[in-house]
């Protein structure tokens, strides 16, 4: 087995965009639109753009995140840097993705804004969450949850390889997402170890997909056309510039194939299946597809897994598994436990369900907002087991199905099937047929807990964007824009009792108190 260096593949990733050239099929990434990256109450990922300085609202902090490099060279000759950086009203840590305007093409800004288009559909716990996009005269910015674990390649790298266990955990979380954005018709065109990262230094922590900026809507049954990626990962039909989602899963069976058969942490150097020593000749091996499991590494790997690696990196992508299949194979079923069956908090989260109503515009959005930019990871963890207990088939949202099984286990069938139909129509409020993963939240949280007065302050504050101890219709406007002025005018009506149309932090806590 030929061997590499253990280098980012960043640095080996002129692959990336090689034709510089706008897909024919579905066109380049889009310019965004103004209301793309700006929140609506129709949307569940409340995202605000805005112009000017990010330091009004956020310590940006040193030095940048990502491996200890401080910047990133982008393969298209793009400067860029990701920070840590403090939300200062709420002093919540979050990263930032900043580009230079000046020093990057016009192709490099529509990918970060391709970025951002595609972060706000997404709503999956393996994908990167975002909260805001700003700019200013220099700089773009794009505002994410932070993500203090680190790069699973570093991981590979410290660890050498990983049991087959664990390496099943990580391949469940990827294909999950994966399986997801497939669903939701986007491709992410290039996973790698480099764009996973772990969402804190805790044991088990939680894997999540990042980098979205070569991310594409596709057309089922349409090709894609332009080539992207990142050598070791590349699928052999993207060098053909005829692909399909795919791709994602040819990269997937890539970095099974290292978390596997690993690294050697004393010389540094990792094991790719398709490996050469120019990035020509990895080209090579990637079109051909070869690629073995005949080395000392391999020995104790069991059947199962090379099988489920095969499968994964099937040259023809037709008989290639899809992410759905992948996610059924035996090996991450007999790896990877199911999430445990937790009765009484099961039924204290479908209580809780249960009982959540329909609220007016603005409590609802204001809610939305407290649950996507202010609840933490703890409070939403016990959310989180219980929505992957019920996502029995793993694709990231819950069909009716679903939880009408959920119910069954703690009713009677008759009033379970009646529960979920009246449950649909309430939290289902995109009407996408399914339950996503911030809706479900948003049902479920404990809303006394999640409704603190500080929390509240907070969020009044926020909104309060001049300062004037009162929220006008122009700063809903700001925040939530995409709604016309005219329901805000009705909504700020509902709750303004002194009648001077905006509504004060008093007339704000009387109307999130109604909120049971
Ligand atoms: P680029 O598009 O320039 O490749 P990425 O989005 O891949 O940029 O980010 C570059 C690096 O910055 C990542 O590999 C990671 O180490 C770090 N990074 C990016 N996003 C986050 C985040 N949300 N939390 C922590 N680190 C991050």
């Amino acid at each position: 087995m030929g061997s590499c260096s253990g280098k980012r593949s960043n640095n080996n990733s002129a692959t990336k965009n090689s034709n510089n050239k706008p897909e024919t099929d579905n066109s380049s990434p889009q310019k965004l639109q103004p209301n793309d990256a700006q929140s609506c109450l129709g949307n569940l990922i409340i995202t605000s753009e805005k112009l000017g300085r990010i330091t009004k609202d956020y310590t940006l902090l040193n030095p940048p995140l990502g491996s200890g490099i401080q910047i990133i060279q982008s393969p298209l000759g793009a400067y860029g840097e990701v920070r840590k950086a403090i939300h200062k009203s709420t002093n919540l840590m979050k990263a930032v993705k900043i580009i230079h305007k000046s020093q990057t093409s016009k192709e490099e800004q529509e990918r970060l804004m391709n970025e951002v288009k595609m972060l706000q559909k997404l709503d999956h716990p393996n994908i990167i969450k975002i909260f805001e996009f700003y700019q200013d005269d220099r700089f773009f910015y794009i505002v994410t949850e932070l993500c203090t674990g680190g790069e699973l390649f570093d991981k590979i790298r410290h660890e050498g390889s990983f049991s087959e266990k664990k390496a099943a955990e990580i391949m469940k979380q990827i294909l999950s997402a994966i399986n997801y954005c497939h669903d939701e018709k986007i491709v992410h065109r290039d996973l790698k170890p480099e764009n996973l990262l772990y969402e804190s230094e805790k044991e088990n922590s939680m894997l999540k997909i990042i980098d979205f900026g070569t991310s594409k809507e596709f057309v089922p049954n349409q090709k894609l056309n332009q080539k992207l990626g990142t050598p070791y990962y590349i699928a052999p039909e993207v060098l053909k510039k005829k692909y399909d989602e795919k791709c994602d899963i040819w990269s997937c069976g890539v970095i099974l194939y290292i978390l596997l058969c690993g690294q050697n942490i004393l010389s540094n150097l990792r094991y790719p299946p398709f490996d050469g020593k120019t990035e020509d000749k990895i080209m090579e091996k990637v079109s051909k597809g070869v690629y073995s499991f005949d080395t000392q590494e391999w020995e104790e790997v069991t059947k199962e897994a090379k099988e489920f690696i095969r499968k994964m990196l099937q040259l023809d992508p037709s008989k290639r598994y899809s992410a759905q299949q992948a996610l059924n194979d035996p090996w991450i079923k007999k790896f990877s436990n199911p999430t445990e069956f937790d009765r009484p908090l099961m039924t204290k989260v479908l209580t809780n369900m249960r009982k959540f109503t329909e609220q007016q515009k603005l409590q609802e959005a204001v809610f939305k907002f407290i649950v996507n930019q202010l609840a933490t990871k703890e409070e939403k963890a016990e959310l989180l087991k219980i929505f992957q207990c019920l996502d029995t088939n793993q694709d990231g949202k819950l069909s009716k199905e679903e939880l009408l099984a959920g119910y069954s286990k703690i009713m009677k069938p008759v009033e379970a099937a009646e529960e979920v139909n009246r449950i649909f129509q309430q939290v289902d409020k995109n009407n996408s047929g399914s339950i996503d993963y911030t809706e479900f939240v948003i049902a479920t949280i404990d809303r006394q807990q999640l409704l603190s007065k500080q929390r509240l302050q907070v969020t009044f504050r926020m909104f309060d964007k001049d300062k004037s101890g009162s929220i006008t219709i122009d700063e809903l406007k700001e925040i939530f824009s995409g709604i016309p002025e005219e329901m805000w005018k009705q909504v700020v009506q509902e709750f303004d009792s002194n009648s001077d149309g905006q509504i004060s932090l008093e007339e704000f806590f009387s109307m999130m108190k109604k909120i049971d």
